[in-house]
């Protein structure tokens, strides 16, 4: 193996990864995260060698549990990773056809894994078609993130993702080593069965939480199939026969330590989402020093393993293992809920770095990009949402937000609000000249992009002029609400990020906030106590009339007041946002505003 080589692949592929997605719209953030989180699914081939080299006869049924295991997990996030990116970039209309690129890629693939195939070019450890079908799929991942960075070739990007993948597969299936299919077959069933409905049936809303899950998924697979690897090298006689090395195992220790991390803290990220798991920060005291003590105590293990891979020392490996699951969870329990999709970002960050190190134990360089690419699309994204909200990892990781402020909004329900019936808002909309329209993620919860449409083209045939202001951290994952505008076809044109739509709020007759409360709170930009101070926000107090679409005073996600509905200007429209919305159009309609 040729360690040397593989990091420098790894440093190379993360800096690609990094300005690749760098370039990624804002818009196409929430398909980004899917398709990622696709790609580092690859470690399927991971999963497929273990299972099908030599466990044909089910030798060792815990090894071939684990990685069939694997394989189902592995298979479940290649298919409803790619299907639910497809199904979102499919509401963002474009305009060139992305069955042509399936019609170039998919064949050039096929012919490279099947042509060396048929020449008969197999031996030694990896065969020349498999060597040319991982580099084309490599190629593939790599393009797949380029297409994906405008809404014109998205869906391009999907298909090249897809096809990297299919290749990747082929060309691990038909090595000579694969021996046995009949527990592949179980695997990839399996998982197929359990991804379709979590693309197909999954509502948009719930994709904060299916990513979640996918991360789980992706962890699970990476730390079963490093188990299954430890195990068979230890069965194998270890160190002293030559069937692990020192390098190896310090991999192999690191790629389960992060896999068994990510799965636990992402299922709690996911019950957190959900709603399954309470939302505020479980804190109790010596939490963050016992944490600490924890990882610290896996990494000895980790270092006195990887000095002593030998059997006999399966009690460190198994205590690195139930120490990272328990450490998955403690991370992740003190971190509100407000922060979760931060904390899904920086969990797909350690799935791709898992998939990356799993890499370096296959000596398997594709896998070394894939996890790459994803480690880069976690971090970037992190960094984005940290940056939409003035904050840093220390703090979103170890602040407990949203723990200190609950009670707040409590002392606002004393206070006086204005509030208008849906009759008087269609007055007020219809007779504005410009109305900007501040979509947040109570019209994700209503679902109500529909009937926003309808206002849209109701209010654009009166001649208003309409736009939207989409804020980064908008709902509950970044590109949320543009994911929702566009299933609702709203045109891209009218949708105007932060900083270019604040400038024009001042001239603006009627800024109508739907759903939102912490993306608009004035109290970022005024008040150095609140925990919100310094986040970038939609400056709609500024607009002439501001009318708020919310059921009740309740706080926003971050637990705290906003002043935005105390103002003169401020009207407050109470009612679900598209029960309201709805009313309003069907006001506008039969009262002839
Ligand atoms: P928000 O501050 O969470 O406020 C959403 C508002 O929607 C609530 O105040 C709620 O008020 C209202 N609502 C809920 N269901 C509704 C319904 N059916 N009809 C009408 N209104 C409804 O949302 P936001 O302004 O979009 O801000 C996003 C928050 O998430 C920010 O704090 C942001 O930092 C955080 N966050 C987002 C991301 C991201 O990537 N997008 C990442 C990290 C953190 P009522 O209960 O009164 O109806």
């Amino acid at each position: 193996m040729d360690i040397f080589s593989n990091l420098f692949v790894f440093v190379l592929a993360t800096f690609l990864g990094l300005d690749v997605i760098r370039r990624v719209s804002p818009l196409l953030h929430t398909p980004l995260m899917s398709l990622t989180n696709a790609i580092s699914a690859i470690s399927l081939v991971g999963a497929l060698l273990v299972l099908g080299e030599r466990h044909g006869a089910a030798e060792n049924p815990l090894i071939v549990a684990m990685a069939t295991l694997a394989v189902a997990a592995a298979m479940t996030n290649v298919v409803s990773g790619y299907l639910i990116t497809d199904r979102m970039l499919k509401m963002f209309k474009r305009r060139e056809p992305s069955p042509a690129a399936a019609a170039v890629l998919v064949p050039i693939g096929m012919l490279a894994v099947t042509l060396p195939g048929a020449t008969g070019a197999a031996g030694g450890s990896v065969p020349p078609f498999t060597q040319a079908s991982y580099l084309i799929a490599t190629g593939l991942f790599v393009m797949s993130l380029k297409w994906l960075s405008a809404p014109t070739t998205a869906r391009r990007g999907v298909i090249a993702g897809e096809a990297g993948m299919a290749l990747a597969v082929l060309g691990t299936l038909i090595q000579p080593q694969i021996q046995s299919y009949q527990w592949i077959v179980v695997g990839m069933v399996v998982g197929t069965v359990a991804g379709l409905p979590l693309a197909l049936l999954m509502p948009m809303t719930a994709v904060p939480q299916r990513t979640a899950l996918s991360h789980s998924f992706g962890g699970l697979a990476v730390g079963l199939i490093g188990t299954c690897k430890y195990l068979l090298a230890m069965e194998a006689g270890g160190l002293a026969t030559g069937a692990i090395d020192h390098f190896r195992m310090g991999v192999i220790g690191f790629e389960v330590l992060l896999g068994s991390l990510t799965f636990t803290g992402s299922l709690m990220a996911f019950g957190k989402l959900q709603e399954v798991l309470p939302q505020r920060p479980i804190v109790y005291r010596g939490q963050n020093v016992m944490n600490i003590g924890m990882l610290v105590t896996a990494a000895l293990l980790g270092v006195y393993v990887t000095a002593q891979p030998v059997p006999g020392t399966e009690w460190a490996y198994f205590g690195i293992v139930a120490l990272a699951l328990i450490f998955g969870v403690s991370l992740i329990i003190p971190i509100g809920g407000a922060d979760m999709p931060t904390v899904i970002s920086l969990l797909n960050s350690y799935a791709g770095l898992a998939a990356s190190a799993m890499g370096f134990v296959l000596d398997n360089k594709m896998l070394i990009v894939a996890g790459a690419l994803d480690g880069s699309s976690g971090l970037i994204l992190s960094i984005i949402m940290c940056k939409a909200m003035n904050r840093s990892f220390a703090n979103v990781l170890f602040g407990a937000f949203g723990q200190v402020q609950a009670g707040a909004a409590v002392a606002g329900e004393q206070r006086t609000v204005r509030s208008a019936s849906p009759e008087e808002a269609a007055s007020i909309l219809t007779s504005a000249g410009s109305v900007v329209i501040v979509p947040g993620y109570g019209m994700a919860v209503a679902q109500a992009q529909h009937k926003v449409r309808e206002l849209y083209d109701m209010l654009t045939r009166k001649g208003v002029d309409v736009k939207f202001a989409v804020h980064p951290v908008a709902g509950r994952m970044p590109g949320h609400m543009n994911v929702l505008l566009a299933e609702a076809d709203i045109p891209y044109d009218r949708l105007v990020e932060m900083d270019d739509i604040n400038g024009e709020f001042p001239q603006t007759d009627v800024a109508l906030v739907i759903g939102a409360n912490d993306v608009t709170n004035p109290a970022a930009r005024n008040d150095r106590t609140s925990p919100i101070y310094g986040m970038p926000i939609l400056d709609v107090d500024r607009a002439r009339t501001v009318m708020v679409i919310k059921r009740s005073m309740s706080s926003g996600f971050a637990g705290i007041d906003n002043e935005l509905y105390f103002m003169d200007r401020t009207l407050m429209l109470f009612g679900d946002a598209k029960g309201f919305v709805s009313e309003i159009v069907k006001e506008a309609a039969s009262g002839g505003h």
